[in-house]
């Protein structure tokens, strides 16, 4: 059985496929692509302050010049040319870092406010019968038993209070602080949100405690019983390592490292083109653009992409699925007393309560269903 994390579960969360090409299956591909530039920013920056917190443990203190020397060695050592930048350039990004920990410095220097505990500190936990670790930037005592779970975080968004009171991963952090040391009386979840300079604090009741592990139990094994890892895009498509083979995004991919001449030739640029030309004209005579959509799912099918690349909008090609019933299904809900209830044979709603129905009845449901796929063509954004 695999070790969870939150990162793990929330992989899955975010897409399924990319929790599959992590985790189940990793792609042999030619080219998986380097860290993104957000990471290398994240990286250096935990670095340097884990670095700066263990200067002062040892009752040294550290400038903030040193703290910044610090942290543009771990950016030179992290560095590589194929990290990917999906907008501005290194010495934007890498000033920013410089940024976050002058801010950071000047907060809480002289750095008494509490006493370290453990730094990047690993936490192994159990709920029910999985096993989750995490590591923690930072364990600090307030006073006595009174804990604080400290996480830097260098993302570019402030969310409101809400998600920090609803977030898994401190809290996740707290139950296995709770279960490694035996005087934790309060907790105290702390985001230093370094690129707003703010420090955000949540609790958690132990009903809230409990109520989290359930959910998490429930969580993870909806993913141990995944069957389908559909692509889902989100918004960390551009910094995702697997764009080169996803079906949503290896086309667009494709496009963006070539030149001009090789674009205009591009089979899927092609077809995509020849789609969303014909499909304008056709739709105003009403008529369907069977031809170009057939070339269209042709491609599609052909590179295992769901979204071809034109000149000024893209294709995407779906896939729907409906599943119905063998007429024999009807002599089998009359001996089962469920007619009454599905006389109309409202497949539909059969497959929506098939789950909660007794598991002997919904076995032999099961056999009689059929999955009917069918494809839908559109012309979307770029
Ligand atoms: S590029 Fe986006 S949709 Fe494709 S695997 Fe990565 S996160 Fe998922």
């Amino acid at each position: 059985m695999p070790t969870w994390s939150h990162s793990r579960i929330s992989t899955y969360e975010n897409c399924p496929l990319k929790f599959y090409y992590t985790y189940v299956e990793k792609p042999d591909v030619e080219e998986v692509l380097g860290d993104n530039i957000a990471l290398v920013l994240g990286k250096s920056c935990h670095e340097a302050l884990e670095w700066l917190y263990k200067e002062l443990s040892f009752g040294r203190e550290p400038s903030l010049d040193d703290a910044i020397d610090y942290y543009t060695q771990s950016w030179g050592k992290m560095w590589t040319p194929d990290v990917i930048i999906p907008r501005f350039d290194e010495k934007t990004w890498k000033k920013l870092g410089i940024r976050y920990l002058g801010d950071f410095y000047n907060r809480h220097s002289p750095f008494i406010e509490d006493r370290t505990v453990a730094l990047e500190r690993m936490v192994r936990l159990k709920i029910g019968k999985y096993s989750l670790i995490g590591y923690i930037d930072r364990v600090a005592e307030a006073s006595p038993g009174h804990y604080k779970i400290i996480d830097y975080k260098t993302t570019k968004r402030l969310q409101g209070q809400d998600w920090f009171d609803s977030d898994r991963q401190l809290a996740l952090y707290e139950i296995g602080l709770r279960q490694m040391f035996r005087d934790v009386e309060e907790v105290d979840l702390v985001w230093h949100m370094l690129h707003f300079n703010k420090e955000i604090v949540s609790r958690r009741t132990p009903g809230q405690l409990e109520q989290l592990k359930s959910d998490t139990i429930e969580l993870i094994s909806t993913i141990e019983a995944a069957e389908e890892y559909p692509a889902k895009v989100c918004g960390l498509c551009p910094w995702c390592s697997f764009q080169e083979i996803c079906p949503k995004k290896k086309h667009e991919r494709a496009t963006t490292r070539m030149t001009v001449r090789e674009f205009r030739r591009d089979e899927g640029v092609r077809v995509a083109n020849k789609f969303v030309q014909t499909k304008l004209k056709l739709d105003e005579w009403g008529i369907k653009n069977a031809d170009a959509r057939k070339d269209v799912l042709a491609y599609s099918k052909q590179h295992d992409t769901s979204k071809v690349i034109g000149s000024k909008a893209a294709v995407a090609v779906s896939t729907m699925k409906r599943v119905s019933f063998d007429p024999k299904v009807e002599k089998l809900l009359k001996k089962e007393g469920l007619w009454e209830k599905y006389s109309k044979l409202d497949s539909a709603a059969l497959v929506r309560e098939l789950e909660g129905l007794d598991p002997k009845i919904r076995g032999k449901l099961v056999k009689l269903e059929e999955t009917k796929e069918s494809k839908a063509v559109r012309v979307v954004k770029k």
